[in-house]
């Protein structure tokens, strides 16, 4: 492996520090100079080495780094020293993401779109991120090149995922082009995904998910129209008189569903306090939306939609849908939950790969409920990655965020790295012979 210092006086150079046959965790950095971007930067699911052992608020950052939780990047965090020029611009909130944007150094400028700007804001609001938003994010509006530092410039793109704001990124310094694409879906009504190739196309490296890109699901390429379509009329199927739900916070197209779905069926659908904020700060209230009443903070601060107290959820049950979180599910000890039906809706645990799926399904047996899952991926299928990949013409396809990439093969070269290499740009474009594909 070579140094880093062989390139400072010339190229682009592109390292892997997480993203790499997982699904969780993604980052990535381009240098040019003494010039930095890092691309996403997301925490690894699972992490077993912290299961109930306490954080040292001494050495956070130090412990972090030696378990493997934070990527050994210098001038970095919270407790180094900065040198360079050093910006980190994120694709969307999802925890694989961001989740580690916690510890970064305060004077560090996080960039991301308008609409994820929004949500990181309202999800600070609740207590479930901790940048401080006003210093630190800056957004970027779409379609408009953003010079970073002295060599590099990002650009924006609007692509579908399930978090608003999503957005695959364009990254320019003299030498190369690189477009990294976030996470993306391709239902039948989602353009922007479809569009990307028009407005980002043939770049040098294209750096995509492959999430779907699994031996189980290649075959598999069910056609979606939209969420709304899929989910709707299978929510209204379900016989039972009541429903429990969960939820991903960040989904916020999922909480419009669940509205417009309940109002079909004329029930009412009762929020957890932080989700009724989220519900609230996208203007979804209507008549039949309300939040279960607590005395937490965030509950003071909603004011477009009723409360609900669990006295009048438990005499008024069958007229409820009610969502609970898994970390909430004491809750139902109280309500009269019974033959109801708990709709798991890609909240967490996300899936059986989490140790508290088991967890899940032992409440819901104990509670005498039925349960359905009733979920739509956010993730292009095998086939629409490879379409896009094909669509998009890169020089060199680097295929990441997904146990099997190996599975995908762009048009032309097709690279897989590893962690902890430099690679010079020179190297990805000039010097990969057929052999390494
Ligand atoms: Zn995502």
């Amino acid at each position: 492996m070579m140094e880093q210092n062989d390139f400072k006086n010339g190229q682009t150079t592109i390292q892997f520090y997480a993203g790499l046959k997982t699904i969780g965790g993604t980052i990535f950095e381009i240098t040019y100079k003494n010039e930095r971007l890092i691309a996403d930067f997301g925490i690894v699911f699972q992490n077993n080495l912290l299961k109930g052992v306490q954080l040292r608020p001494q050495h956070v950052i130090s412990d972090l780094k030696q378990l493997g939780v934070l990527p050994s990047i210098p001038n970095l965090f919270r407790s180094d020293e900065l040198t360079g020029d050093t910006t980190i611009a994120i694709s969307h909130l999802h925890l694989d993401h961001i989740g580690l944007l916690q510890y970064v150094h305060p004077d560090i400028p996080i960039i991301m779109s308008e609409e994820s700007k929004a949500l990181y804001g309202h999800l600070h609001a609740i207590g479930e991120e901790s940048v401080d938003v006003d210093r630190q994010v800056k957004s970027v509006p779409f379609h408009q090149p953003i010079q970073v530092s002295a060599h590099i410039q990002v650009e924006f793109f609007p692509v579908n995922h399930d978090a608003p704001g999503t957005s695959a990124i364009r990254i320019t310094t003299p030498d190369t082009t690189i477009v990294y694409t976030g996470d993306v879906r391709l239902h039948g009504d989602d353009v922007e995904t479809a569009n990307l190739p028009n407005v980002a196309g043939s770049p040098d490296i294209l750096i995509i998910e492959t999430t779907n890109v699994q031996a189980d699901f290649l075959d598999k390429n069910p056609v979606i129209q939209s969420e709304a379509d899929e989910l709707i009329p299978a929510l209204l199927k379900i016989d039972s008189t009541s429903i429990v739900f969960n939820i991903y916070h960040r989904n916020v197209r999922r909480l419009e569903i669940l509205i417009e779905a309940a109002r079909q069926k004329g029930k009412i659908i009762v929020f957890e306090p932080e989700t009724a904020y989220l519900v609230q700060a996208y203007n979804m209230e209507a008549s039949h939306v309300r939040y279960l009443l607590d005395d937490s903070n965030v509950s003071n601060q909603i004011h477009a939609i009723e409360p609900i107290t669990v006295e009048e959820l438990n005499s008024d049950f069958s007229q409820v849908w009610l969502q609970s979180s898994y970390h909430q599910m004491m809750t139902l000890l109280d309500l009269p939950v019974k033959g109801a039906t708990y709709v798991h809706s890609n909240g967490v645990p996300l899936g059986s790969f989490d140790p508290m799926y088991e967890g899940l399904l032992e409440w819901v047996d104990k509670l005498g409920m039925g349960f359905v899952v009733l979920g739509v991926s956010g993730h292009a299928s095998a086939a629409q990655i490879k379409w896009l990949a094909d669509a998009m013409q890169a020089k060199v396809t680097i295929p990441l965020h997904g146990f099997t990439p190996e599975l995908l093969q762009g048009p032309n070269q097709t690279f897989l790295p590893q962690t902890g290499v430099i690679y010079p740009i020179s190297t990805l474009l000039k010097e990969i012979g057929p052999s390494s594909k």
